[in-house]
């Protein structure tokens, strides 16, 4: 096992180098295993997750097995498809297809939701080799006849395991009706919930099974803090612990997106360059803001954890967990963030005293206790105090007839009020805490 290299794992020449010119010399365990396994045909299950290098675990046999007697795609036509939950992670793989098939001739295209369908439609019409899509535009544009699926002889399913917590397995299944029976399958998942081990039953024929990094081994490299911290002080802790400029690229994680609004805003008024991203920014907003991080020019992304999966930033300094994850398998994903390619980070949790069920949970799952960290904050101020003991309106009560009404922009202008301590306090300064209620119970909106 010493020497492996992509070379010895049957790797052609053309991938080769473009792989050398990423400085891929040693193949990661998941590359490993699935590489020559996916060269002689079989079907493979991976449980894994990002970060673990999967992306070329199952892009560089594909590039090979289509570059090898090279026939040109019919219009409407994909030879493989790639099913990712998120647009983000779509739009990852592709990039990442194109780097590894540098040096190779094929054709690919990317199709996802929340951008007009036209130029979609417009370069599926020669076919492509590679498609990679998030299911439910797809299956649009299937339907529509824009796309044809009855000549995929590759098709993958990635993080299928979030394309059911996003409610797209019924998609992917009606989808999987469409290709033919006969071509390789590949499924990653980071856990195997029921369902997923159903779709897998359904979908595959005797996969290889390969398993890295169980759930946990990312938390091992991750120096993990936790601060005990009432959530009318969780903004103040997180302006203080930014004075440190070796938190220098940071990813801010709320439960929410209105949450993740509310954060940035509060950093960009306190002179921090912060984006958000969350399901309700249309596309090119999120990729926007993702790029601003990725090149330095916003040193925190506040995310939720939907949009956030997938993103590929490399040397994340820290995760701030500015709310805990009511999922403890989201908190590992969050932390792993930080500890990409085998690298070291930091991830910092704020624990409120609502949230501490969520750190029970977290602490049982990665098997390790978080050692908190004590704060200097002053005193919760009088206002502090008066949104801490706000008494949270039970869940149906912002059916109907919701009070003050849910404006998207609804947190913004509350947080204005609150930024000014002499600001009158208007009669509904109080809603968005009451929305906020509402998330909470509805989970993980993203
Ligand atoms: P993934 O799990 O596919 O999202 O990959 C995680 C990160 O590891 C990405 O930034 C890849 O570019 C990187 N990566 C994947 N394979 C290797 C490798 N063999 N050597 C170095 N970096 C890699």
């Amino acid at each position: 096992m010493t020497d492996v290299t992509f070379e010895s794992l049957g790797v052609a020449e053309p991938i080769l180098r473009a792989l050398a010119a990423e400085n891929y010399t040693i193949p990661t365990p998941i590359q490993t295993k699935a590489i020559p396994a996916l060269l002689s045909g079989r079907d493979l299950l991976g449980i894994a997750q990002t970060g673990t290098g999967k992306t070329a675990a199952f892009g560089i046999p594909l590039l090979q097995k289509l570059s090898i007697g090279h026939v040109p795609p019919q219009p409407k036509q994909a030879k493989a498809l790639i099913l990712a939950p998120t647009r983000e992670l779509a739009v990852q793989i592709e990039e990442s297809l194109r780097t590894y098939g540098k040096f190779l001739n094929l054709k690919m295209t990317v199709i996802l939701g929340g951008v007009n369908q036209n130029t979609q439609v417009k370069n599926m019409a020669k076919g492509v080799d590679i498609l990679v899509a998030t299911p439910g535009r797809l299956l649009d544009l299937v339907q529509q006849k824009f796309v044809r699926l009855d000549a995929v002889e590759t098709f993958i399913v990635d993080e299928a395991d979030r394309m059911l917590d996003m409610g797209f397995i019924r998609d992917v299944r009606k989808l999987v009706a469409f290709i033919p029976k006969k071509r390789q399958s590949m499924l990653f998942s980071a856990t195997m919930p029921e369902d997923i081990a159903k779709l897998v039953h359904e979908m595959m024929n005797q996969p290889e099974r390969i398993e890295v990094a169980p759930q946990g081994k990312t938390a091992d490299r991750v120096e993990q803090k936790l601060y005990f911290v009432p959530m009318a002080q969780k903004r103040q802790l997180l302006s203080e612990l930014l004075k440190d400029a070796a938190m220098n690229r940071v990813i801010v994680f709320t439960r929410t997106k209105h949450g993740a609004n509310r954060v940035a805003e509060h950093l960009a008024r306190t002179g921090v360059v912060a984006e958000a991203i969350h399901g309700n920014k249309s596309q090119n907003a999120r990729q926007r803001a993702l790029d601003m991080f990725k090149t330095g020019k916003a040193r925190v992304l506040v995310a939720t954890d939907i949009a956030a999966r997938g993103i590929d930033v490399d040397n994340i300094s820290h995760v701030v967990n500015f709310e805990l994850p009511n999922e403890p398998e989201s908190y590992v994903h969050r932390i792993g963030r930080t500890a990409r390619a085998g690298g070291e980070g930091i991830a910092i949790s704020f624990c409120d005293s609502s949230e501490r069920t969520y750190l029970r949970d977290i602490e049982r799952l990665t098997r390790m206790k978080i050692e908190p960290v004590a704060h200097d904050l002053p005193e919760l101020t009088a206002e502090q105090k008066a949104q801490q003991e706000e008494p949270r309106r039970p869940h149906g009560h912002n059916r109907g007839g919701k009070p003050g009404g849910h404006k998207p922009h609804g947190g913004g202008h509350r947080e204005a009020a609150n930024a000014d301590p002499h600001a009158p306090k208007k009669r509904n300064g109080s809603r968005a805490h009451w929305n906020r209620g509402r998330d909470k119970q509805r989970g993980t909106a993203a």
